[in-house]
């Protein structure tokens, strides 16, 4: 991708109301069988046009494909139980009623490459496929089997490392795991999360990127949020062996995040998706928000590495915010583009 400062989003859009409930998490499909998989098409359809007229430069299904970002990738696999709920306490955060892993896990056909490779049609773009990185997939579930989390994550990245194989040989360029977790898990992230992921992008010729958040605009998160006090470092202690990694680009939440921007210094070299939308709110962005944003980013990361992007996912907030919100991504970045090429 040769132009500069190349825009995408961090991952998930709102679904149309006739596909699933709205501004709601885990929302169920409201249509079954043939009608479901033409659904999901279409609102695919809907999401990439909405993508293009922003501007947003790589695109991605924005997740109209699955009903939860890691919930429906453990759904496909055999040796977890979807019956067998426990309540586990999720990113040391707040409690859920998850599935348990009872055997071996594996992955016994492919996930979402049927569905890249549709999005691969309808698009001459880039595109980017999201996976749930394999600490954040441990996180999300409940144990009988392995009773070790770090056993549990390398066989989760063996997994997701042949699912990742098959979406690149469908034409996904970039591709990025998600790992909530590595922002609350640090002495693990250090251990055995960081190697983990890189064994998950093993072999891997098309990019590869690992978004870190401070979690969906909900209530627990922005609870979570309250008690992290005015500077969050979180990120800090985890850069340092990020930088030396093979992961080519690092997606962080930096719009109205207590975030100090001096910490992006850390992974120099490294490309970095800047969150300049905030998720957690239903303001929409001014394009001189965005850019003032993108602007104070530069001081740290070089403008060729510099990816304009959302702090998460969006699917929680209405159509209409995310579609503003989009927008204003899009003519933020054109405002620095233009500065950069000194028009
Ligand atoms: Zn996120």
């Amino acid at each position: 991708m040769n132009k500069l400062l190349p825009t995408s989003t961090a991952g998930s859009l709102p679904k149309p109301s006739w596909l699933a409930q709205p501004e709601k998490l885990w929302s169920p499909w409201k249509l079954e069988g043939e009608e479901l998989i033409e659904g999901k098409h279409d609102a695919l359809r809907v999401t990439l046009a909405e993508q293009c007229l922003a501007g947003i430069d790589i695109v991605s299904d924005g997740e109209q494909t699955r009903q939860h970002f890691v919930t429906t990738f453990i759904e496909h696999l055999s040796g977890v139980d979807f019956e067998k709920r426990e309540t586990v306490r999720i990113r040391d955060r707040y409690d859920a009623s998850v599935p348990s892993v009872v055997g071996a896990v594996a992955r016994e056909k492919p996930v979402f490459v049927e569905d890249a490779k549709f999005l691969r049609s309808q698009t001459t773009r880039p595109i980017k496929w999201a996976l749930p990185g394999p600490m954040t997939m441990i996180d999300t579930l409940h144990d009988a089997h392995y009773k070790s989390r770090e056993k549990l994550a390398w066989e989760f990245a063996t997994i997701l490392n042949q699912e990742a194989k098959e979406l690149e040989a469908a034409g996904v360029d970039i591709i990025q795991f998600d790992e909530p977790a590595f922002n609350v898990f640090f002495d693990e992230v250090n251990d055995w999360g960081i190697a983990t992921l890189e064994r998950a992008l093993e072999g891997l010729n098309c990019q590869t990127a690992v978004h870190i958040c401070y979690g969906y605009g909900i209530k627990a998160n922005t609870d979570w949020k309250a008690t992290l006090g005015h500077e969050w470092r979180q990120y800090e202690k985890i850069f340092p062996k990020l930088r030396e990694s093979a992961v080519d680009m690092i997606s962080l939440e930096c719009q109205n995040s207590h975030v100090p921007m001096d910490l992006i210094e850390l992974i120099r070299g490294k490309k970095v998706m800047v969150g300049a939308i905030d998720v957690a709110s239903n303001t929409v962005e001014t394009p001189e928000q965005v850019a003032d944003t993108l602007r104070k980013a530069l001081q740290f990361v070089d403008a060729d590495k510099l990816h304009p992007c959302t702090n998460c996912g969006m699917a929680p907030l209405s159509r209409s915010v995310a579609r503003g919100k989009l927008q204003a991504l899009g003519a933020g970045a054109e405002i620095v583009r233009r500065e950069l090429s000194g028009n």
